[in-house]
This record gives structure tokens, C-alpha cells and sequence, in this order.
């Protein structure tokens, strides 16, 4: 049910918690907003709506607005692509199901690159476990905190130029559908899909105007056009296809709490687009202070 209440607040609108790949508890994300002067985050975990609850419970006492939202998995080749999905309906049997999948084969894909790493490396699969919270979402930062800890990288930066980087052999890609196929996934749960993070240099090689247009034609939003990981250089180019296609222009963090230097806030998007955003998502409403 779409929230008949206007939203228009500037929002940080890309947050990672616990359920993925951040260091801190949805709850504690809304905590860190209030404390950061937002009135509102977006938490998008990847491939995941498990911790909206969680969150939606900290609006009250922290009077930080929650846009619930998801970061899914697609790939291009073997390039990943993100897309923010804003309001899906987190029931939605087709988006649940292609979830599912992408969340089974991200296990399977870091027990192996885990069994590829111990050949070389001390490290066992439960010094993963013992870095994610349970039914979280896995990914490499999680083998990266556990790499961390076993003294092979300082952090998981650090990590991942190292062990988990493509070159060195360990890591190998996980299911996801295309990014087609992901635009028309939110959209058909009600969703408000922006593709995330446009301007880094393997988005930018793999999502040439004809791909963005045909991705427009199925229903794409927005563009993530302010985010700490875009290059200096692609902005100009975003920014005008923005514009050539009618997509709004979003900003955010990505904050994955001390998973990553990116700081909470740091982005945001415009109150405006925020309202248009809230304007367009059926799948589920804001949670109101
Ligand atoms: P995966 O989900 O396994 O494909 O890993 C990608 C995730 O790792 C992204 O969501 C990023 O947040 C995170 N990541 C990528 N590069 C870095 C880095 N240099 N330092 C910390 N986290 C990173
Ligand atoms: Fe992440
Ligand atoms: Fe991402
Ligand atoms: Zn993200």
C-alpha cells in the first residue's frame, strides 16, 4: 500500500546493514542518521528485505523516515551490475524467488572460493560464519572480515586489491539475472529501480546508451549519479544521459558502516526526487516518524 502522506525530505538513499554486508544492526543505522542530521534513509541491503522490521521499528525514537528498499544483484556479462529497487513489495513471489536464488548461489560461490583460498591460505569456512550475521546475505566482504582476522589483510579493502581480487584466481562471480530483467523485476513488484553506483569504470564499460535506453524503456527511475565511488570523470556523461532519457538523478553513501570508508550521509538525494520516488512506489509505504 502506497503512503497517501506527501514525503519530501532530502534522504541518503543507499545504506547497507547486518542482513548484507554492512558492520551495524538496521536499528543502529537509523540511530547513526538521527545522529548524522538525516531525516531519512533508504536501507538496501543486497538482495534482501529481511531487515526492514528491524529498522521500521528504530523510526519512532529516532524520527530518521525509512524508505525500505533493496540493492539486486544483476550482471552484464561478468560484470556486475546494482539496482536500488525503492518500495518493492518485499511479498512479491517473482522477486522473492529470484532472491532466493541469487542469495543460494552467493553461498555456494564464497564456500568455494573459501576452499580455493585454504589451499593457500589459513582459513576455514566457519571464520565466515563467525563474521556474518545469520541468514545475512554472504558476499566477499564477509570472507574479507574473516581474511581480517586471520592476520592475511589489513582490512577489507585491503582485501579486496589482495586475496579476493579477480586477478589472484580465488574469486568467481554469482548468479544474477540481467539488468533487464532486474528493471522489470522491481517494477512488476512496485518498485522504483535506479541503478546503482553508474559511474564506476566496469558499470561504465558494460552500460553503453543503447543498454540505459532499453533499460529506460522497461521502466528504470533513476540514475545514481552521486555516489563516492562514481569517477570524477563519468559524472558529465551521467548527467546528460539523465537528462536525453527523463531519469532523475539521485545521490547516496553506501554506507556499509566501518565495512567501508564511505560515510553516512556523505550523498543525498534531493528532497524532490525523494517525493517522486515515494509518488511512484506501490509495493510498500514509507515508515513515517
Ligand atoms: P560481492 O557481493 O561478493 O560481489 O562483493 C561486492 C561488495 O563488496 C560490494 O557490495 C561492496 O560493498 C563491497 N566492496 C567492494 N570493494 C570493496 C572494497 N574495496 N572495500 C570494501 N568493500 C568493498
Ligand atoms: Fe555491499
Ligand atoms: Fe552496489
Ligand atoms: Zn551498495
Amino acid at each position: 500500500m502506497a503512503d497517501s502522506r506527501r514525503v519530501a525530505l532530502e534522504a541518503d538513499l543507499h545504506v547497507h546493514s547486518t542482513v548484507s554486508d554492512g558492520t551495524e544492526a538496521p536499528a543502529r543505522l537509523l540511530e547513526q542518521a538521527a545522529a548524522a542530521g538525516l531525516a531519512a534513509i533508504a536501507l538496501t541491503d543486497h538482495d534482501s528485505t529481511a531487515g526492514w522490521a528491524d529498522a521500521a521499528a528504530a523510526v519512532p525514537a529516532t524520527g530518521v523516515a525509512l524508505i525500505p528498499g533493496m540493492e539486486l544483484s544483476t550482471r552484464q556479462g561478468w560484470t556486475s551490475v546494482h539496482l536500488l529497487g525503492y518500495l518493492v513489495d518485499p511479498d512479491d513471489e517473482a522477486l522473492v524467488a529470484e532472491t532466493a536464488h541469487i542469495r543460494e548461489s552467493r553461498l555456494a560461490r564464497a564456500e568455494t572460493i573459501v576452499r580455493r583460498i585454504s589451499r593457500d591460505y589459513t582459513l576455514t569456512w566457519d571464520d565466515v560464519l563467525a563474521h556474518s550475521a545469520e541468514g545475512a546475505t554472504i558476499g566477499r566482504p564477509h570472507i574479507a572480515d574473516a581474511l581480517v582476522a586471520r592476520g592475511h589483510a589489513v582490512d577489507r579493502s585491503a582485501a579486496f586489491e589482495g586475496i579476493l581480487h579477480p586477478s589472484r584466481g580465488y574469486a568467481e562471480p554469482h548468479y544474477a539475472p540481467d539488468p533487464l530483467t532486474g528493471v522489470r523485476l522491481i517494477r512488476e513488484a512496485g518498485g522504483v529501480p535506479v541503478l546503482a553506483h553508474p559511474g564506476t569504470r566496469g558499470a561504465e564499460r558494460v552500460l553503453p546508451e543503447a543498454t540505459i535506453g532499453a533499460l529506460v524503456a522497461a521502466g528504470l527511475f533513476g540514475l545514481e549519479v552521486d555516489h563516492p565511488e562514481n569517477r570524477a570523470d563519468a559524472l558529465p556523461r551521467l548527467r546528460a544521459l539523465a537528462e536525453r532519457h527523463g531519469l532523475a538523478v539521485t545521490g547516496s553513501s553506501d554506507y556499509h558502516g566501518s565495512g567501508k570508508p564511505n560515510r553516512l550521509g556523505q550523498c543525498r538525494t534531493a528532497a524532490e526526487v525523494v517525493a517522486r520516488i515515494v509518488a511512484e512506489g506501490r509495493g510498500s509505504a514509507p515508515v513515517l516518524p
